[in-house]
């Protein structure tokens, strides 16, 4: 019966997973609809109300057309609909890698413990510092991963204090440092961890070099 319930879906699409540790595999997107936050550097404000309902069967049917073991369960916010557990529970019962994106403003306890969480801390310069749950951290894996997207040096200072505060190097498998695309230079921030000698991973959000940054479904 469970997979009768639906899900309202923005996209599905394969492209090259752009950011997290598994960057640069070819990987299955499912971007689900709605949002509750509102970032400043939003670039997927697309799906904030755009899309179409899906049954759990017909979502899992579109996943296994690209014949690709690896599936990002995206948004938008992705837990804003609470069927989306019951879509990670099946596609890890049919052997999929699954990851799932979460910008860390709703709870991560209920997610299946065989799903990679990449949750987002909001950083100051996204003007949604004050919904980050921190009490999500203490749900945490040591196989998942926490990410800052930087918009400056304020930014950058920030999600140092907060690294040490919750020590999130030795908790989580990999803390990511991510630019705001067009914002800050990429080198700025490089540097910025090198003079700190700083535990984290650089990354760009590769998909944007790749393709055009405003294409859509890569
Ligand atoms: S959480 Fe993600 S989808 Fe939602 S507003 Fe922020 S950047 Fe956009």
């Amino acid at each position: 019966m469970d997979n009768l319930h639906t899900l309202k879906i923005n996209e599905i699409f394969y492209s090259i997973q752009g950011e997290s540790t598994n960057s640069g595999l070819p990987c299955v997107f499912v971007r689900l609809t709605y949002c509750n936050l509102r970032c400043v550097y939003c670039d997927t404000e697309y799906a904030f109300f755009d899309g179409t309902d899906m049954t759990i069967d017909e979502i899992l049917a579109e996943v296994n057309k690209y014949k690709c073991k690896l599936v990002e369960i995206t948004g938008g916010e992705p837990l804003v609909q609470e069927s989306v557990h019951t879509l990670m529970k099946n596609l890890c019962d049919l052997s999929y890698t699954v990851m799932i994106e979460t910008g860390g403003s709703l709870p991560v306890e209920k997610i299946d413990k065989r799903v990679k969480i990449i949750m987002d801390l909001k950083t100051p310069y996204s003007k949604m510092e004050n919904k980050n749950r921190y009490e999500n951290i203490n749900y945490l894996k040591p196989t998942d991963e926490v990410k800052f997207v930087i918009g400056n040096r304020e930014d950058y200072e920030w999600s140092k204090t907060i690294i040490e505060k919750y020590d999130l190097t030795g908790r989580v498998l990999q803390v990511l440092f991510s630019p705001v695309f067009d914002v800050i230079e990429n080198i700025d921030l490089a540097k910025w961890i090198l003079d700190d000698n700083l535990n984290v991973r650089f990354q760009i959000q590769l998909h944007k070099y790749i393709w055009h940054p405003e294409t859509r479904g890569v």
